[in-house]
């Protein structure tokens, strides 16, 4: 089955009836960049800027970064990364970052993370907007905010970029052809203020990770919570289309980059939503695409509605089955 995999690696990743479902990878480290070569993915959805904080004993200065992320832009050429802005704090935590002063924190999924983090140190995001503005000279810049939960977190963090584009502009430095901005929606409130943040967005990311974690109020780390709740119930699915059909209204390209997209089944039901774009694990990359190109998108998504709107049953069995009798 690998080999019948890498053999799909130059296939485009089309559905049998015909749509083009955009299929990247997800990094963090420089070395992860050569996925794409290996998998034939279209580009990084998600590159978490975090690992080279993590991973290092310092604070990464700003040539570091800078240099990294330029790497990064070298390897993958004409291919789409997208930057997510530091995702530290919570569990993620830096030895040499005080964060809560000596406040140990109770619920770090739900701490001072993140862009919440990152905001209040804003020293930390300036430098990195600055990196990241830098390394993107000539080229168009992707990046997108993690942990947004209200829609002024997203405009503040624009603001903060856009004042450092300007500063270096100011400075007569090469800048980036284009700045393109999004959110990544993995907060459920964020989910009912998308009229006020779509109009604001190039492009949204869901994390199905921390999303799921906080829809159900499941730690996704916990292993004995890990078989309890399914990615595939109607509760995750519906609130999925509570987001995607006015993202698709609005024209905003959506992408899932959580685990849940590298699960072929799960690939399966966000495709029968209408998601056209999925950031996953590299190995999953060739599963999601056979999947996907034996799949007749337009008879899924008419059958999935109608078991969102009257959900009875086990929905992985129904899908499952689904896929069993319609596969080619
Ligand atoms: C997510 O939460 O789904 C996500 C993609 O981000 P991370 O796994 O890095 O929290
Ligand atoms: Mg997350």
């Amino acid at each position: 089955r690998r080999a019948a995999f890498a053999a799909l690696r130059g296939e485009p990743s089309t559905t049998r009836d015909g749509a083009h479902i955009t299929l990247m990878v997800n990094a963090g480290l420089r070395d992860d960049v050569a996925a794409l070569d290996v998998t034939g993915a279209e580009g990084i959805g998600l590159f978490r800027t975090e690992f080279q904080f993590l991973v290092s004993a310092t604070l990464p200065l700003r040539q570091q970064q800078q240099r990294l992320y330029r790497e990064v832009l070298d390897a993958a050429g004409d291919r789409t990364v997208v930057f997510r802005t530091v995702d530290i704090g919570g569990d993620k935590a830096l030895p040499y970052l005080r964060q809560s002063g000596d406040d140990e924190e109770e619920n770090p999924a739900m701490g001072w993370r993140a862009l919440r983090l990152a905001m209040d140190r804003d020293g930390l995001m300036k430098v990195q907007a600055r990196a990241l503005i830098e390394a993107a000279s000539g080229r168009t810049l992707s990046v997108m905010f993690p942990m947004v939960s209200e829609p002024w977190e997203f405009d503040e963090a624009k603001a903060l970029f856009e004042a450092q584009r300007a500063w270096l502009a100011s400075q007569g430095r090469m800048m980036p052809h284009a700045i393109r901005y999004g959110s990544m929606l993995e907060v459920p409130a964020l989910a009912e203020s998308l009229d006020i943040l779509l109009p604001k967005l190039d492009f949204l990311s869901i994390g199905t990770n921390d999303l799921t974690q906080f829809l159900f109020a499941a730690d996704r780390a916990h292993p004995k919570l890990a078989e309890r709740y399914d990615w595939l119930s109607p509760a995750i699915l519906r609130f999925l289309r509570r987001v995607v059909v006015p993202a698709r209204a609005a024209g905003v390209p959506v992408t899932v980059c959580g685990e849940m997209g590298g699960r072929p089944l799960e690939a399966m039901a966000l495709i029968g939503l209408g998601i056209e774009r999925l950031s996953i694990t590299p190995a999953a990359i060739g599963p999601v695409k056979a999947m996907l190109r034996s799949l007749d998108r337009g008879a899924l998504e008419g059958e999935l509605a109608g078991w969102l709107d009257a959900p009875t049953g086990d929905l992985r069995a129904k899908l499952s089955d689904w896929a069993q009798a319609h596969s080619v």
